[in-house]
């Protein structure tokens, strides 16, 4: 005979194990951004988006992952940026991603604005990087996979490619639209120049190119040199990247912070702490003090000021981070004498700016 287990008051007495509770959105999360249209086309991205590219790999807590996820969609971030090669390892940022939207966000997949790319190394051999046709579409349908979605909402050629006709990349980005496993196409990091070519032929196959994806910081202004200034003009939108140059832009190498350097990227060269460097953040936390801002939030509200990126990403791992970085979203106005006092202590910094080779050609 089996025996039967009785629930007893005791067994109702026990206190309630630490157990999974699906995802709820905060009802409220669509009042806290004021969303902004990407050029000319219909779609509105929040002023500041989440990339995963450093802190949502395998090296670092899911539980952390989860709870940034979840803070960032229900202040309003609907834009979350991910690339074939985000982890560490490449691909586990996307994966993670994955089991995040099957458990969480799948019930609000039609609110979340989700991208990845391909371009920079994912896999060896001759099809796992640069510009092909063969590389960006078989890469796409491997983050679809790891994404655990049908299509993405942006689709991106990561990185100009000398090698490759343009048409090519661009006739890829189309394919993918028309096959449905996008609904936008994007370019990062084109120079101003190859940015035009795309435009044509993406306008000429019927798929326009919506949004331009560069890195933009007040260390990193190559965007000031024609870019910004003529994307209006094709219709396109931006989303600047590394707006706090990988963590430099921010109070944690000016003392206080020091505890906060969570992880050494092998992207980030210390060779850029220099002590000209280091006055100079102390100079522009010093500006920022003035505002009542810290100097992440500064460096993220100039970013998207008035005549700015259309959005800007941020990098974050910790909740913390997550919260400072979104109160910059409120706070994009900048007095003339501000905007003077940035210009003399910023200004190109060749190490941060790894993706010249990119932008070059
Ligand atoms: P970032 O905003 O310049 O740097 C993010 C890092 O800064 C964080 O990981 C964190 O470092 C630190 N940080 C952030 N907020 C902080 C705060 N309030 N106080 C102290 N430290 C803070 O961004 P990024 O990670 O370089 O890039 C952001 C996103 O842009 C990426 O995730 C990706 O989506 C995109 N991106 C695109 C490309 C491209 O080629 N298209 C290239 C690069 C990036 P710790 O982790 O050490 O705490």
């Amino acid at each position: 005979r089996r025996s039967v287990t009785r629930m007893t008051d005791a067994y109702y007495a026990q206190d309630v194990p630490d157990t999974h509770r699906p995802y709820v959105a905060a009802p409220d999360r669509h009042r806290k951004l004021e969303y902004r249209r990407v050029g000319d086309s219909g779609l509105l991205l929040p002023p500041l988006s989440l990339g995963l590219w450093y802190n949502f790999g395998d090296n670092r807590p899911f539980d952390t992952q989860r709870e940034i996820l979840r803070r960032a969609f229900d202040e309003g971030i609907t834009h979350f940026d991910l690339a074939n090669n985000y982890g560490p390892p490449y691909g586990s940022a996307e994966e993670n991603f994955g089991r995040m939207m099957r458990t969480d966000f799948a019930p609000y997949r039609h609110e979340m604005v989700l991208s990845t790319k391909a371009g920079w190394d994912m896999w060896p051999g001759p099809y796992g990087m640069l510009g092909s046709r063969k590389y960006l579409l078989s890469s796409l349908e491997e983050s679809l996979r790891r994404m655990s979605v049908e299509a993405v909402d942006i689709f991106y050629s990561h990185r100009a490619d000398e090698g490759t006709p343009v048409a090519e990349t661009v006739g890829a980005l189309d394919t993918a639209v028309r096959q449905g496993k996008a609904l936008y196409a994007g370019i990062s990091s084109y120079s101003p120049e190859r940015t035009a070519e795309a435009v044509a032929v993406a306008r000429d196959l019927g798929t326009p190119l919506v949004i331009h994806q560069p890195a933009y910081n007040m260390l990193n202004r190559w965007v000031e040199d024609g870019l910004l200034e003529a994307l209006p003009g094709h219709g396109m939108g931006s989303i600047g990247f590394t707006a706090l140059a990988q963590g430099l832009l921010t109070s944690k190498y000016l003392g206080e912070g020091e505890a906060e350097r969570s992880m050494q990227r092998p992207s980030f060269d210390d060779a850029v702490l220099t002590e000209d460097n280091l006055e100079r953040l102390r100079g522009l936390a010093e500006v920022a003090e003035g505002r009542g801002q810290s100097l992440a939030q500064m460096a993220l509200s100039w970013a998207i000021r008035p005549g700015g990126v259309t959005s800007t990403l941020i990098g974050v791992s910790s909740v913390r981070q997550l919260e400072e970085n979104l109160a910059a979203a409120h706070r994009t106005d900048f007095t003339d004498e501000e905007i003077a006092q940035i210009d003399r202590l910023s200004g190109y910094t060749e190490e941060v700016d790894l993706w010249a080779t990119s932008a070059d050609i």
